[in-house]
C-alpha cells in the first residue's frame, strides 16, 4: 500500500469516481432529435428536449441496449427491473426543471475494472452501479459581456453514470482506471470516450485518513474532463486536505471545481444531500423491464475485450506483457496488428515479436510525427508484415529496413518493391564481402599495422569503411566474421 508521508506521519488516500459517459446513439434518450456533435447551437432540439408543456418522453431502446452492453462489458449484473426517477433542480440549461435519472434501482449493479497497481499486481476497482440519465444543455457565458446563451443540443442526450466504490488509492491508479474504462467503452462502441468533446467526464471524490482509521470526509470535484486534469485535481486536493487536517481543521463535505489555468480546486457549493433533489418515481415512464433473452443476445455481440486480448497475445505468441497490453489498449491498434500477423508464418513467435517492435516503435513514431491515427496509416498491415519477413529472412538488415520503412511511409509502396527498385538487398556473398574488405585493408596499411600491434578498436574502423563502400548493405554478421578470418590468417 502506498501512503503519503509528512512530518506528522502517514496519510492514506481514498478516491472514488462518478464517470459520466455519453452513450453512442444517433438519437437522444427520450426524443428522436440528433446527437451530432458540433452542430449549430439549438439545431438538434425537439419539443421534448426543450420541455414544452404536455410532451412525453419515449424511451430509446437502443440507448438501453448500449447500457446493458456496457454493464456486461464491465462485469456487472443487469437488473431485469429498474426504475426512472425525477431528480429536481433548477438550472438555466435544464428546461424541465428536473433530470430523469435512475436513483434507487439502476439498470446495472456491481461490476469491476482491473488495473495494474504500482507493484504491477492486478487490482480490481469495483463498481457500485451504472445508471442511465439525461444530459442537460449548456450555458455559454463567454460570447457576450452582458448575456448568457443557452444551447440545448446536449439536452436529453443519454448518459451512463458509472459509479465506482472508493477503491482507488492514488492519482496513478485513477489514471489507469480511466484509461482502461475508456478503452473498454471504445471496444464496446457504447461511448466514444472523447474527453475533449465532453463525451466522458468525471466527478472525482477524494478523502484522506490515517492508515488503520476510518475513511475521511470527501470533497467532490465536479466534471473534470481530461485525464491530466483529474490527476492534477487529485494532487491539489490531497495537499489541501493534508494542510487542513495537520493544522487542526476539518475537511468540509463540499462540491468543488477544478480550474485548469491555476491547477487549483475551489469551492462551488456545500454538498447537497439526496433529499435536496426531492427524488420521486418518474410518473411519465413505466418501470424498465428487461427480458433475459435480450441480455443474452447483447452478450453474444461483445467482442474480445482488452484484458482478454492481452492475455491471449501473451499466451499464444509469447509476447511480453508490455507489448501485448499496448497492442490491446485500442481496438484499432489490435486490429492492425492482427491483420499484419495473419501475413506472417503461423506459429512464428519470433516474427510476431519483430512485428510488434516495428509497429510500436518505428511505425508509431511516424504516426505520431504526422499526427495520424493507425486507421489512416498508409503502410498497410500486409506491407509491414512483408518488411518484417524481409528482415527475418536476411534479405535486408534491420538498419536498411528503417530506410525502407521511411520510403514505404512516403510512397505507399510495398517493402519488396522498394528493396528491388533501390537495389537494397543485403550482400550475403562471402566472396563479395571478402573482396571489399581486402581492398580496404590494402588502402590502409598503416592502420592494419596499428591494429596488429594491439590497437583493437580499429576493428570498428575497418567495418565502418566496408559498410560505407557497400552502402550499408553488407550482412553485418558475415562482415564481422569475414574480417576476423582475414586477420586470423
Ligand atoms: P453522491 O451520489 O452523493 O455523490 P455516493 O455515496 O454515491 O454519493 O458516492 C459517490 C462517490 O464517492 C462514489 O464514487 C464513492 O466511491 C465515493 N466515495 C464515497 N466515500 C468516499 C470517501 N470517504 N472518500 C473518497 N471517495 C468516496
Ligand atoms: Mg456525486
Amino acid at each position: 500500500m502506498k501512503y503519503i508521508e509528512t512530518s506528522t506521519g502517514k496519510w492514506e488516500i481514498v478516491i472514488g469516481l462518478e464517470v459520466h459517459a455519453q452513450v453512442i446513439s444517433n438519437s437522444k434518450l427520450f426524443s428522436s432529435a440528433s446527437t451530432k456533435f458540433g452542430s449549430a447551437p439549438n439545431e438538434n432540439v425537439s419539443f421534448v428536449d426543450a420541455a414544452f408543456p404536455g410532451v412525453l418522453p419515449v424511451i430509446n431502446t437502443f440507448c438501453i441496449d448500449q447500457a446493458i452492453k456496457t454493464g456486461l462489458g464491465l462485469n456487472g449484473n443487469i437488473n431485469l427491473v429498474s426504475y426512472f426517477d425525477r431528480k429536481n433542480y433548477f438550472y438555466a440549461d435544464l428546461p424541465q426543471g428536473y433530470q430523469i435519472s435512475q436513483y434507487k434501482h439502476p439498470i446495472v449493479s456491481d461490476g469491476y475494472v482491473e488495473i495494474e497497481d504500482e507493484d504491477g499486481e492486478v487490482k480490481r476497482v469495483n463498481l457500485e452501479r451504472i445508471h442511465i440519465e439525461q444530459d442537460a444543455g449548456k450555458s455559454i457565458h463567454d460570447q457576450s459581456p452582458t448575456k448568457s446563451y443557452i444551447d440545448l443540443n446536449r439536452s436529453g442526450i443519454a448518459l451512463m453514470e458509472i459509479v465506482t466504490k472508493p477503491d482507488m488509492r492514488s492519482a496513478d491508479e485513477v489514471t489507469k482506471f480511466v484509461k482502461k474504462l475508456r478503452s473498454i467503452l471504445r471496444y464496446l462502441k457504447t461511448c466514444d470516450g472523447n474527453m475533449d468533446e465532453g463525451s466522458m467526464r468525471a466527478d472525482v471524490n477524494v478523502s484522506i485518513h490515517r492508515p488503520g482509521t476510518e475513511f475521511g470526509t470527501r470533497a467532490e470535484i465536479k466534471n473534470v474532463n481530461s485525464i491530466k486534469f483529474i490527476a492534477s485535481a487529485i494532487g491539489f486536493e490531497i495537499d489541501r486536505q493534508i494542510d487542513i487536517l495537520e493544522s487542526g481543521g476539518v475537511v468540509d463535505q463540499e462540491t468543488r471545481l477544478f480550474d485548469p489555468s491555476t491547477g487549483k480546486t475551489h469551492v462551488m457549493r456545500s454538498k447537497e444531500d439526496a433529499q435536496d433533489y426531492r427524488y420521486f418515481p418518474e410518473p411519465d415512464l413505466p418501470p424498465l423491464i428487461l427480458e433475459q433473452c435480450r441480455i443474452d443476445e447483447i452478450r453474444s455481440t461483445i467482442p474480445e475485450l482488452p484484458d482478454a486480448k492481452t492475455a491471449r497475445l501473451q499466451r499464444d505468441l509469447d509476447l511480453p506483457h508490455y507489448d501485448a497490453s499496448l497492442i490491446s489498449s485500442e481496438m484499432e491498434i489490435a486490429n492492425y496488428y492482427e491483420a499484419a500477423l495473419s501475413h506472417l508464418p503461423s506459429g512464428d513467435n519470433e516474427a510476431a515479436k519483430m512485428l510488434s517492435n516495428w509497429m510500436l516503435g518505428e511505425l508509431f513514431s511516424y504516426l505520431n510525427k504526422d499526427g495520424k491515427a493507425i486507421t489512416d496509416c498508409n503502410v498497410s498491415p500486409k506491407d509491414l508484415a512483408e518488411l518484417v519477413m524481409l528482415i527475418k529472412t536476411e534479405v535486408i538488415s534491420g538498419k536498411i529496413a528503417k530506410e525502407v520503412l521511411k520510403l514505404m511511409w512516403d510512397s505507399g509502396k510495398s517493402a519488396s518493391v522498394i528493396v528491388e527498385e533501390n537495389g537494397l538487398r543485403q550482400i550475403t556473398s562471402v566472396g563479395d564481402i571478402e573482396k571489399c574488405l581486402v581492398g580496404i585493408l590494402e588502402e590502409h596499411p598503416d592502420k592494419v599495422a596499428e591494429y596488429k600491434s594491439g590497437k583493437e578498436k580499429l576493428f570498428g574502423f575497418f567495418i565502418g569503411q566496408a559498410m560505407k563502400k557497400m552502402q550499408g548493405k553488407a550482412n553485418p554478421q558475415l562482415l564481422n566474421d569475414t574480417l576476423k578470418r582475414l586477420f586470423d590468417r
